[in-house]
């Protein structure tokens, strides 16, 4: 009899464990982050599920989905997609310790909804040998006319340009931003098309001489197997531009936990786990990503690109400027 209870509560409990689970929304689209999941697996017992998609789709799903949405964890590429998410009653407070303590204010949630959890910096890529450093020192000198017909970005529908825009009316004004992203407009090299990568061929080939860039893009080319890729980017350089009034423009990737989140303490101890020494190492060896922990560096990559100092502007800043950029990128005519 005893035997036979025993035996249940083993099956019982090996049932529990086999569906502990959590289930991550993802706007991320780097292949480490597989090799992320599985290492939390293995630590925890925990099944990682994924839905991937873009931070918007992701968001409208939750949305949609309501008290009855299987998502546990929101993670997205851009502190505004999680501002946006949290603006919306779709995140909660988490309670972390580990997480306040090791993540610096200016990268997290004011109510701790969210928390970044690796940074990029949006640099200035050039041609070896150009003229660019010299001429060029700050996010404000890309709208000067002498650089007309010079600089390659991406469109405006993307949330790393939208930031920039916004650390720029943070550091001015709208009016201010407004003229700023009328400059960069005249000075483009052709209408915005392509991503980040697709800059930074641009510029290998001649196309433009300043590009527009987040880092990781830049360190993914390095080592590539595409050898074309990896040709491209011994002919550029990185220049880390600052405002006027402020440092380096910087943003996140970064998560939260949803506010039906079925699987809620998994969740955090997913989040706990990202920010890890062991997981920050990953982010930043295999994506070129820069940790966001003490203790942990960037990759010898990266540290080659040299050292900039953060602009001091919130994340949460960030989002709270995103509907004017994205108005004001309209009013410029910014693609
Ligand atoms: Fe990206």
């Amino acid at each position: 009899m005893f035997k036979k209870i025993a035996l249940g509560t083993l099956l019982f409990v090996t049932h529990l464990l086999a569906t502990s689970q959590v289930n991550i929304y993802s706007h991320r689209h780097y292949d480490t982050d597989k090799q992320l999941f599985k290492m939390f697996e293995e630590q925890t017992g925990i099944k990682v599920n994924v839905v991937k998609a873009d931070a918007s789709a992701l968001i409208k799903r939750i949305e949609s989905e309501g008290q009855n949405s299987p998502a546990d964890v929101l993670i997205t590429v851009d502190a505004a997609g999680l501002f946006q998410a949290k603006s919306r009653g779709l995140l909660q407070p988490i309670e972390s310790q580990y997480l306040i303590k090791n993540i610096p204010s200016k990268l997290r949630d004011k109510d701790n909804e969210w928390f970044g959890l690796t940074k990029r910096a949006r640099v200035v890529i050039y041609a070896l040998g150009s003229n660019v450093p010299n001429e060029l020192k700050t996010y404000e000198d890309l709208a000067d006319p002498k650089f007309k017909g010079q600089i390659m970005i991406r469109s405006s529908n993307n949330v790393y340009n939208q930031s920039l825009l916004a650390a720029v009316i943070a550091h001015h004004d709208e009016a201010y931003a407004l003229k700023w992203a009328k400059g960069v407009v005249a000075n483009m090299a052709h209408d915005p098309k392509g991503n980040d990568t697709y800059q930074a061929r641009a510029i290998a080939n001649g196309i433009g001489s300043i590009g527009i860039v987040n880092t990781y893009y830049i360190g993914k080319m390095v080592n590539n197997k595409e050898a074309s890729q990896a040709e491209a980017v011994k002919k550029i350089k990185i220049l880390f531009p600052v405002f006027e009034k402020g440092g380096t423009h910087i943003n996140v990737s970064g998560a939260g936990v949803a506010k039906y989140a079925p699987n809620r303490d998994n969740a955090i101890k997913f989040i706990e786990f990202l920010a890890s020494k062991k997981a920050q190492k990953l982010f930043a060896e295999a994506n070129y990503e820069y940790p966001v922990i003490k203790g942990v560096t960037a990759s010898p990559v990266v540290t080659s690109w040299g050292t900039f100092t953060d602009d001091d502007i919130s994340m949460n800043t960030l989002g709270e400027n995103n509907k004017s950029a994205v108005q004001i990128f309209d009013n410029a005519n910014w693609k």
